[in-house]
Order: C-alpha cells, then structure tokens, then sequence
C-alpha cells in the first residue's frame, strides 16, 4: 500500500479544510476506503479521519416531522432505531439487507452514499478503468459485465451503484446536506450520484472539499408506513449486492393508490427513481394488471450494456413483486431476512 498521511480533525471546519488539499480522502468507517486502499484502486496522499466528529452521530426528529440523520449515524443504529423503522420501514429493510452485520455496524450514513461502484475492473489495477484511470478505457465493455448497468450508462462506464440503503431514500425524496469551502448546501439524494457521461470519474456532484453532514426524510416519507419494501435479489442469500432491487412505497385509501414512490438498484450509476412508472399508479387500483404495467414503464428506458439483458426482465419481476407485498400491508415485523425475496411472507421473525 503506498504511504499516506493521517490527520484527524477536531471540527466539520477543520475536516473542510484538509479535505479540500489536493489529494485528500475522507475516512469514516473505512469499509470500503480501505479496501480500495489495500487494492491500489485508490491512493490518497492523506486520510481525513472525520469518525470522531462531534455532533454527526446524532438522529434528530424536527417538529414539521421531518428527521436528520448525521452523517456518522451507524447503519444498524439507524435499521434498528424503533421510531425509525417504524416511520421508514423500506429504509431499515434496505439497510438491513446491506453487507453483514458486522460492517453494518462500522459503517456510515454518509459512507453508504459515498461507496464505489463493486465492478471488478474498477478494483483491479491492472486493468483499464475509465472511472478509477480517465481516458484509459473500459474493460467492462467486452469483458465479465452480466452485473452491470442497464440504464443510464454510456460507452465510457457501465458500473452500477451498490447501494441498498439510497434505493428508498431516493424514493423518498431524501435530501443530502453538505458543507464546504463556500459553505453550506443542499442536495436532492436523486442528484447527488452523476450518471457516467462523457466523465464517469465524476460520480457524485459533490465539490472538492465538500463534506456530506447529514441526510434527511422529508415528513411526507412517513406516509407510506404502511406499504412500503425493499426487495433485493443477490446470488446468495445475504452478504451480496444486488442483481437487481426495488424499493415500493405506497398510499391506498379506499382500495385506491392515492400515491406511489418507486426506485430501482443495481441497474445505473444511481438509485433509478421511476417517475412515470409512479404515476401510473396514481388513481389506480392495486392489481397485477396495473403493477405489470408499472414494471414496463420502469425498465422503458433499459437496454443491455453487455451479457446482462436478464437484469431487464429480472427488475421488471422484482418491481411487480416489490408491489405486490407493499400493497398487502408492511410486515408487523421485519421480514428475518430483509430484502431478500425469499422472505416475503409477511409475519417473519425479526432477528436482531
Ligand atoms: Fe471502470 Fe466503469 Fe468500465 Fe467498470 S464499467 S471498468 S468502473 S469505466
């Protein structure tokens, strides 16, 4: 591993100001920096160690509804935080189906949005990389791409974003709060992570120097309590990322969807919010007629990037299913394993 400096500041100004020199990454929880590190994929000349930050770690409820989570909120705090999952279950079953328990406890809020692409050419040193390398080239293009991008990408990338967390929160309007060199601001979660383009090495909207400080759910969220999953299909039954997800949030009243919030995973550079798949449902009652309908209008845009044209009818399936199960009713408890589509009978034990 190449020699690197650590420093480790004492406030968010602090952790500003020596993030922004060139050659500085930020170190949270470290569970995929690290591994990055130890790979050569990434080679910072300084590691800006913010974990210690006061004031980050904090869920806080507003009294418009909304609520905060600082940027240093454990993932499984916040999957197991009862108001929480209570409020936003598609989140903590999202949260919950991502890595092991293990890493869900080092790792961060702002570190889940802020992960690499998992594609192995990314990974590999030796191989040409558009994203890690600009201009080098793109081995996944020809080479082993069955997971990759079937919406959005461009002949420059194909890579997907692994997270499970951003799926729903996309979907629920999450907003991202950032501060830099020229202060404070905020970013919608759906624009924080950039579709590849012509410059795949730009993969979020955040400005050198810039720190992400919190997240926060809008007070609508909660309002899809009752019908809301997260459905992930992997290759093993935990400890994976996606093939391909679906977060499905919904409002019915009288038998009739009044709102739907839909996101797909695994199938771009972001979390792919499906706006036109939505209002379809808007006003329409919940059949699978009208979910299938749905599905289509979802994957409209997806094409194959390589030996991956599966993942197009596959989400399609996950999304119907997705739907299906938040509109029979949110389990009482979590599903035993989250997200995963083998649990999707609803009265599953929790397991903590
Ligand atoms: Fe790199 Fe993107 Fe190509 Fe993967 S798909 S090798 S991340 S440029």
């Amino acid at each position: 591993m190449k020699p690197f400096d650590y420093v480790k500041p004492a406030s968010v100004a602090e952790a500003i100001r020596m993030a922004g020199e060139p050659g500085s990454a930020i170190l949270a929880g470290g569970t995929n920096m690290l591994d990055l590190m130890k790979v050569g994929a990434t080679q910072p000349d300084r590691l800006v160690d913010i974990s210690r930050l006061p004031g980050l770690d904090r869920i806080e409820w507003r009294n418009d509804g909304s609520v905060r989570i600082g940027a240093l909120v454990r993932n499984s705090d916040l999957a197991y935080d009862d108001r929480f999952a209570k409020h936003f279950p598609a989140v903590a079953e999202a949260l919950l189906s991502g890595a092991s328990a293990q890493l869900r406890n080092v790792a961060t809020v702002g570190g889940n949005l802020m992960q690499k692409t998992r594609c192995a050419y990314f990974q590999d040193k030796g191989s040409a990389c558009n994203r890690r390398e600009p201009g080098s080239g793109c081995d996944a293009l020809h080479g082993e791409n069955r997971l990759h991008a079937v919406i959005g990408w461009s002949d420059q990338c194909i890579a997907t974003h692994p997270s499970d967390f951003c799926v729903p929160l996309a979907a629920l309007d999450a907003v991202v709060e950032v501060e830099g060199p020229e202060g404070q601001r905020t970013i919608p979660l759906e624009m924080l992570h950039l579709l590849p383009g012509n410059a795949p090495e730009q993969q979020t909207a955040l400005q050198p120097g810039e720190l992400i400080v919190a997240v926060t759910l809008p007070a609508e969220a909660s309002s899809f309590s009752s019908h809301a999953r997260y459905l992930k299909l992997r290759e093993r039954t935990s400890y994976a990322f996606a093939v391909v997800s679906a977060a499905s949030l919904l409002t019915i009243e009288s038998g009739v969807i009044t709102e739907a919030r839909i996101a797909l995973g695994a199938v771009a550079a972001k979390p792919w919010r499906a706006k036109e798949a939505e209002a379809a449902l808007q006003g329409v009652a919940p059949s699978p007629e009208a979910f299938v309908r749905a599905a289509e209008l979802a994957l409209a845009e997806a094409k194959p990037s390589g030996d991956n044209a599966f993942k197009i009818e596959l989400a399609r399936r996950i999304l119907v299913r997705a739907l299906t199960l938040a509109s029979e009713g949110t389990p009482a408890e979590m599903p035993a394993l989250p997200g995963s589509v083998l649990s999707a009978h609803t009265g599953a034990n929790h397991v903590a």
